[in-house]
């Protein structure tokens, strides 16, 4: 087994309700290590690219108008298998269908502000780690 990192986001409307620490401990509880973690703003440009794969569904605009509307907290996760695990440590996209105990079961308003991002992929982590973070800010 190799250690894994994902990149992960609490989102607006979780930092908004100050679940920033509420969510950490989920992670922690888990395995999830927080190997780097900065809260910035969004800016239009930044959630447009990093949600580019979404562009033509139509939810696309409210969703950059959501990451951009308050402070998100990016992160990367370290962890064997931390792709899956935050996956599945997240639940399902709608909260509605999502596993008791998961971050988005016990804190997601809505499908849309589901309180956290989580990479689908090690590829897709790779490449929203770089988008976010140097590498020496990142410490495992
Ligand atoms: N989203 C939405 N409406 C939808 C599906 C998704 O607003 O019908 C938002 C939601 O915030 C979700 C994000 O778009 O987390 C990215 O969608 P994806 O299908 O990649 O879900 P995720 O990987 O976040 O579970
Ligand atoms: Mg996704």
């Amino acid at each position: 087994m190799t250690l894994e990192r994902t990149f992960s986001i609490i989102k607006p409307d979780a930092t908004k309700r100050n679940l920033t620490g509420a969510i950490n401990k989920v992670f922690e509880d888990n395995g999830l290590r927080i190997v780097a973690q900065r809260r910035i703003q969004m800016s239009e440009d930044q959630a447009k690219k990093f949600y580019e794969v979404h562009a033509e569904r139509p939810f696309y605009g409210e969703l950059v108008e959501f990451m951009t509307s308050e402070p998100v907290v990016v992160q990367v996760l370290e962890a064997e298998n931390a792709v899956a695990k935050h996956r599945e440590v997240m639940g399902a996209t709608n909260p509605e269908e999502a596993a008791d105990g998961t971050v988005r079961k016990l804190y997601a308003l809505s499908i849309g502000e589901n309180s956290v991002h989580g990479s689908d992929s090690l590829e897709n982590a790779n490449l929203e780690i770089a988008q976010f973070f140097k590498d020496e800010e990142i410490v495992g």
